[in-house]
């Protein structure tokens, strides 16, 4: 059993290695600019290597005479060595800001084409995708994986290799001062080495755990700010803020125990460091009374001791930075080796034209993520072009989820959907969807203009179409009441708009998109009567000689449709117009009217 787990954490660490290659795909682009990064990144690294065999230099000629001119290409010179130094600094200096600068342009480049590579996927993910996660879940977790990536790219991978440049050529350079003094000084090492590795593996499982509390945390804020008015009306703004503490208090717990690790791993290795250089100093200062060193010499050797070992610490830490950068990877990737909708990005490409003829043949459905149940069952109608549809039914019989298979947001699990007579497979995704608008309940605008809203419905749309299906949904009037008209910013959401001069928005963008197939889904969310009569003025106009299927909570709208269709459990149980449904005794459609006329008159 232990063996099967252990066999699957290194699996899953190889996979997570070759994901993290996959990355280097976005790297290309720019890999010449990447390697020109990696000049400057090894230039300045053996510039900084010089510095302590010229400090060492410095050092021993210190009781030096030749001074003179004649002396100046003399490195037991000190004022040569001296210039040479300050010379060193400033090359480092120049290498240092151009490394810097450069493997910044191409982390930035990269970055944003990650982001964008990322963004466009996302979009284009199935509706089956979204309803398995949250959406703040997942916003917080792109966006701190990418950050982590950024980090990672722009200074920690430069780090590392400079840190195992300045390892490598530092213990070589070490070797010449002294063979003996180097094997005692890295006798040291190894042990830090090991103890580094293990820390930084249980450093980075910590610092996974706080990542994804801090994202829970994240997910609480996001959804209270987007249901404020739920909080607030229920009076739960302590309940809210007692679960936010919770989960805050969490973050804290573990940020500190993963702190005391860091702590006690950096002390770890100040104590080492400094007890081996004390050891190498002792053993240095012998050397030098058996006449087998020089006092430069051990000046320089205690420097490039300094480097090395500071390098070794260095390294340990960035490579669980690096850890964490594979993991965010991993994350990434995940996301973009989901399946996408077969949807275009390319507006231009012709566009079908359906009539709006729409036959369901035993449609059954579930949703993936609830499998076992069985929300429509063999679901059969048949809908003419033009013809009004109404489809009523108690909450939960699975309106909605009729409308959801329409729009083609989900596959039946068996039976078929034609479009004119023809099976929706054999249409392109997005040539279905462009000839059908949906008007949803709950309109979300987006933060920007009316006029953008409006556009919404067609981008290409002339500043006279706008109008035109603004004045059509009713809603030029209350547009041109504000002060900026068209350009009226409607907040976040659309806040600054009401619920009926939200929907106559939807409704000017529905009209715009002019589509074969209309998909309304009435708001229960009562409106004022004066109101109720724009949009519905407004929808009738829209519907006009269109196929259109409405989620009906309205008398009015269901007196006039061609079709009812009433469902219950995810079967259509009746089907007719108001007439026939009404006269029938003990029918559902009859029950659910009487229900609504009593309500009314109430
Ligand atoms: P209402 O009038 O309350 O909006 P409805 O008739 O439109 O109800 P649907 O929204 O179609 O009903 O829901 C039908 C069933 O499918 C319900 O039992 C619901 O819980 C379930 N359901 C809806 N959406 C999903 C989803 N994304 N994943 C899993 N189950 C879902």
């Amino acid at each position: 059993m232990a063996k099967k787990t252990d066999e699957a954490r290194i699996k899953i660490t190889k996979q997570s290695l070759r994901k993290a290659t996959r990355l280097f795909k976005f790297l290309k682009p720019y890999s010449l600019k990447f390697a020109l990064g990696m000049v400057f990144l090894i230039g300045s690294t053996l510039t900084s290597l010089l510095f302590p065999g010229l400090l060492g230099k410095l050092v021993g000629a210190s009781n030096n005479t030749k001074v003179g001119p004649e002396n100046f290409f003399n490195l037991d010179n000190i004022n040569s060595v001296a210039l040479v130094l300050f010379g060193v600094f400033l090359l480092q200096g120049v290498f240092s800001f151009f490394r810097i600068l450069v493997f910044s342009e191409v982390t930035e480049r990269m970055l944003a084409d990650l982001r964008q590579h990322t963004y466009n996927h996302l979009i284009r993910l199935p509706m089956e995708f979204f309803s398995a996660r949250r959406v703040g879940e997942l916003n917080s977790r792109i966006s701190s994986d990418v950050s982590i990536l950024q980090e990672t790219f722009t200074t920690t991978i430069a780090e590392f290799i400079r840190q195992i440049l300045t390892i490598v050529l530092g213990i070589a350079l070490l070797s010449i001062y002294s063979v003996k003094l180097m094997l005692l000084m890295l006798a040291t090492l190894p042990v830090m080495m090991i103890a580094a590795v293990l820390f930084g593996k249980f450093i980075r499982k910590l610092s996974k755990q706080t990542q994804s509390k801090i994202a829970d945390s994240n997910i609480i804020v996001e959804e209270t700010m987007t249901g404020i008015v739920n909080v607030k009306a229920f009076v739960n703004e302590i309940f809210e803020v007692k679960r936010y503490t919770l989960a805050t208090n969490e973050i804290r717990k573990i940020a500190m125990k993963a702190a005391r690790w860091r702590g006690a791993f950096a002390s770890f290795i100040i104590v080492a460091m400094f007890g081996s250089i004390v050891l190498v100093i002792w053993y240095g200062v012998r050397l030098i009374a058996t006449g087998e060193m020089t006092i430069d010499q051990l000046v320089a050797f205690i420097m490039y001791s300094v480097f090395v070992g500071a390098s070794f610490g260095g390294v340990a830490d960035l490579f669980s930075q690096i850890q964490k950068a594979i993991g965010a990877t991993e994350n990434l990737f995940e996301i973009l080796d989901e399946k996408v909708e077969p949807v275009g990005m390319d507006h231009d490409q012709p566009r079908v034209l359906l009539k709006g003829g729409v036959q369901f043949e035993g449609v059954s459905f579930s949703y993936p993520t609830r499998k076992d149940v069985h929300v429509l069952k063999e679901v059969s109608f048949e809908v003419l072009p033009g013809q009004q549809v109404a489809v009523v039914g108690p909450s939960g019989a699975g309106k909605s989820t009729l409308t959801n298979l329409l729009l083609r947001f989900y596959e039946p699990t068996s039976g078929s959907i034609r479009f004119d007579n023809r099976p929706a497979s054999e249409y392109a995704l997005d040539a279905l969807r462009s000839n059908m608008a949906y008007v949803p309940q709950e309109v979300l605008l987006f933060g920007g203009s009316i006029r953008e809203n409006i556009a919404y419905g067609n981008p290409t749309a002339s500043e006279n179409e706008i109008v035109q299906a603004a004045i059509k949904a009713n809603a030029h009037d209350f547009i041109m009441s504000f002060p900026d008209g068209y350009e009226t910013l409607v907040g976040e959401r659309g806040i600054q708009l009401s619920g009926g001069q939200r929907q106559r928005v939807a409704i000017a963008r529905a009209v715009l998109k002019d589509p074969a197939i209309l998909i309304l889904d009435e708001a229960t969310s009562s409106l004022d009567s004066e109101s109720e009569r724009m949009v519905q003025e407004a929808l009738d106009r829209l519907m006009l000689g269109r196929t259109s299927f409405v989620i009906a909570h309205r008398l009015s709208t269901i007196k006039a449709a061609d079709v009812i269709l009433v469902m219950e459990n995810g079967s259509i149980v009746e089907s007719g117009t108001h007439f026939n449904l009404i006269e029938k005794e003990n029918g559902l459609y009859r029950h659910l009217s009487k229900l609504q006329f009593q309500n009314q008159e109430a």
